[in-house]
This record gives structure tokens, sequence and C-alpha cells, in this order.
């Protein structure tokens, strides 16, 4: 059995190529203009703009993507490395157009999409001049039960009439269009085909974006919308109709994993701010990373990482070599989630006050790990579907073996 975790040449070159750019110029020119106290939002605007550029022009545009729609053609593992050496830069998934959630949308205007929207929605996106959002959750329904959707799409003529409330869809502000799930056929007798897809310009009679919600952190372009009679052509139903579950879940399942690509990088800094910190300070007779209780916290950090590593490699090499992956997706959501929450905790604990204070960027990154353990399938969904896995393998073959990963131990 051949376990070689190392990337072949080319993958490893684009790599490190991805990460020197990241460091030396995005992160280089982040921290200069940071420094500058009189700099200005069209200041900030302009050097994403160029650094935008400067990655396209480069080649590092569209990690997700293959390489026949501009993208940088990396396999789904070679996508784990870049996207965790991404989130270590600020804007860095932006700067690279693979940030969520137009990153979900390319993948899935790529999959289903027919040719008029290709030409229309994914290639604006696929060349950075528009953003989109991705509207399914509802506020009157539990979103962790899409069966239970009340958008309702009603066949008129040659449209489709949209009537619903969505929140919670990311990116709303400023996006040209939405991915919307709604449900068109209510009396399909599994519940999983009840719903579809549809592509709604944003600017349609009917949309109307209610307000930015303002979260626990702030507000981040997490939107709630109303679509009042919302009238969209019949050629942009996206997918087959009743196929909104199935579009679902095959932009849920890569763009979940290309969430804990993104946390392993965060994971990492925050572990790295940990140890400097307990290096440094001084309580007590000896440094903080003198102290059995704080090398505990780093020794616990460190193994909860190494196993998401490991994870979210498994799954992803599952995803690029066409094998099953749900449980290995699921099994590695749940836990990078919590090991991003955990970790970045133990760091706030280890800086004191200052980790509390806005003074360190722990305290905004505590705040947005939260999210991660109920966004995407809560924490105990995930549990349910693992479980469930487990319970069908077990009667099925009589082991659980290939509902843990179907490691040959
Ligand atoms: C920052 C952020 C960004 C988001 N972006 C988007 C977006 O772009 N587009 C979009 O459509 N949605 C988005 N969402 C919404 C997100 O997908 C939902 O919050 C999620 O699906 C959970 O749905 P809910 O909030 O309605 O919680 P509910 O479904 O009401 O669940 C609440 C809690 O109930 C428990 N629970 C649920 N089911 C079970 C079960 N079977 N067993 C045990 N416990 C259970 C869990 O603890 C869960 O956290 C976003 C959410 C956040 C916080």
């Amino acid at each position: 059995m051949a376990i070689d975790f190392t990337f072949s040449p080319d993958v490893e070159q684009a790599r490190v190529a991805v990460r020197d750019f990241l460091r030396d110029t995005v992160k280089a020119r982040y921290d200069l203009l940071s420094e500058n106290k009189d700099a200005k939002r069209e200041d900030w605007s302009r050097l994403i703009k160029e650094l935008r550029q400067e990655a396209r022009e480069q080649g590092f545009w569209l990690p997700h993507m293959p390489s026949e729609v501009g993208g940088m053609g990396l396999g789904v593992t070679a996508l784990a490395a870049v996207s965790a050496e991404a989130a270590k830069v600020p804007y860095g998934p932006y700067i690279l157009n693979g940030h969520a959630p137009d990153e979900g949308n390319m993948h899935t205007l790529h999959h289903f999409a027919t040719d008029y929207q290709r030409e229309r929605y994914l290639q604006p996106l696929l060349d950075g001049e528009v953003r989109s959002c991705f509207s399914m959750t509802e506020p009157e329904v539990a979103g962790s039960d899409p069966t239970l959707i009340q958008t309702t799409a009603v066949e008129d003529g040659d449209e489709w009439v949209i009537n619903g409330h969505k929140w919670f869809t990311s990116g709303a502000r400023g996006a040209t269009f939405a991915i919307v799930i709604a449900r068109t056929d209510p009396d399909a007798s599994v519940p999983q085909a009840r719903n579809s897809a549809f592509i709604v310009d944003c600017d349609s009679p009917g949309f109307e974006l209610v307000r930015d919600i303002e979260t626990m952190s702030g507000s981040h372009n997490h939107c709630e919308i109303l679509y009042r009679n919302v009238r969209v052509p019949k050629a942009n139903l996206l997918g087959e109709r009743g196929g909104g579950h199935k579009l679902g879940q095959v932009r849920l399942g890569p763009a979940r994993l290309a969430h804990c690509m993104r946390w392993l990088g965060e994971i990492e800094m925050a572990l790295e701010m940990l140890i400097d910190r307990a290096g440094k300070r001084f309580a007590h007779g000896s440094l903080l990373s003198e102290k059995q209780g704080i090398q505990w916290m780093m020794s616990d950090s460190a193994m909860e990482l190494y196993a998401s590593k490991l994870m979210v490699l498994h799954a992803a090499y599952k995803i690029e070599n066409g094998m099953d992956f749900k449980q290995e997706v699921s099994m590695a959501k749940h836990h990078v989630a919590n090991t991003l929450w955990r970790v970045c905790d133990r760091a706030m604990q280890v800086h004191g006050a200052l980790g509390y204070s806005k003074d360190s960027p722990i305290s905004g990154m505590l705040q947005q790990a939260r999210w991660a353990r109920l966004a995407d399938g809560a924490d105990e969904v995930h549990q349910m579907r693992i479980a469930e896995i487990l319970m069908r393998a077990y009667q099925e073959s009589g082991s659980i073996n290939g509902a843990v990963g179907g490691l040959p131990l």
C-alpha cells in the first residue's frame, strides 16, 4: 500500500508559487497599506483590484476550476494546500477569485448550466467581473432540512414566478445574481424532489433586499431577502425540475470541504499565535510556554490540527478519485469546524485580555469560527448522517470499516 503525502512536482511547484505570491506580494502590500493611517477606502479597493489582476496574469486565478475554463486545474488535494495558504492572508481567497459563495456557485454552474447560462452567468464570474449568492435558508423553517422550504416557484407561460422569504444569503448585497432554491413540485412522492434551482437576476422587479443581518461579529453581507412575484424566464431553471436537492448536494459536498481547507490555514495561524504569545509572556516565575497547562493546550491543538489535515486530505483524495465521499466530508467538516473553534478559544485564553480585545485578530477569528459549527450542516446534522451511514454499513456488510474511511486497517 502506498502512503505518499507528497504532491507531484508540477502540483508542488504551483502550490509553492501561490504561497510565495500570497506571502511576498499580497501580504506585503496589504501590510504596507495598513501602516498608512491616511489610507482611504478607495486605496484599499484599488490595491485589491490590482492584486486580483496580478494574480490572474501570473496564473493564480480560479484555483478550484479546471484549466479549460481558465482555472488552475488543480486536483482536489492540491486545492486543499492552496486554499489553506490563501486563508492565511487577508482577502487571499478573493484575490485568487476562489472565495465563498462564488466558488461554490461556479462549481454548480460548471456542472449544471446550459450553454446560455454558462455564457450569461458563469463566464462573468470566472472573469471576476461580478459576484453571486446562494439563497436557500429561510427564517420560518429549519434550514437543516431543505425539504421544508416554503419559497414557491410556479409556472406562468414562459416564466416561473417566485415568492418567498430567505435569509443568510451571503454576499447578496452587490451580487448580480442569486441561485435560489424554491418548491416547484409540492406533491412529489419523494420530498427531496420537491425543490428546483433558479438563477435570479438581483435587479429583477420583486427582488427585495430587506437588510444586511447584524450578526455577533457585525454585518458581513449575510442578507435577508423577500422574493415578491419575481419572474424569471424558463431558461433560468438550473438543472432539472425537481433537482434542487441534488444540486444542493453536489454544491455542498465540495463546498464544505473548501471551507475546511480555508479553516486549516486559520487553525494553523491561531496555534502559531498561541505559541508565540506563550513564549513571550512571563507570569508566576516562568514563561507561559514552560507551564504544563499551556503545553497541553498546544499539544491538544497540534493533535487536532494533524487529524484535521489528514481528514481533509483523505476526503479530497476520495473526491478526486471519483469515490463516495459523503461520510468523509461530513466527518472532516464536523472535526475541522470544532478544531477551529477550540484552537481559536485556546489562543484567546493564552492571550488574556489582549485576545479578547480588538487589538488582536483572535477575537474576530473566534467570532467567525462559531458559525462554522452551524452553517453548511450543523454539527448534529452531520453526526446524524455519520451515524446513519455507520449503521447501514454494519447492517449491509457486518462491518463498519467502509464507513470510517474504508482504510485497510
Ligand atoms: C455565517 C453564515 C452564512 C450563511 N450563508 C448562507 C448562504 O449563503 N446561503 C444559505 O442559503 N444559507 C446560509 N446560511 C444558513 C445556514 O446554512 C443555516 O444556518 C443552516 O443550514 C442551519 O439552518 P438554521 O439556521 O435554520 O438552523 P436549524 O435548522 O433551525 O437548526 C438549529 C439547530 O438545531 C439542531 N438540529 C437541527 N437538526 C437536527 C437534528 N437532525 N438532530 C439534532 N439536532 C438538530 C442543531 O443544533 C442546529 O444548529 C448561513 C449561515 C451562517 C451563520
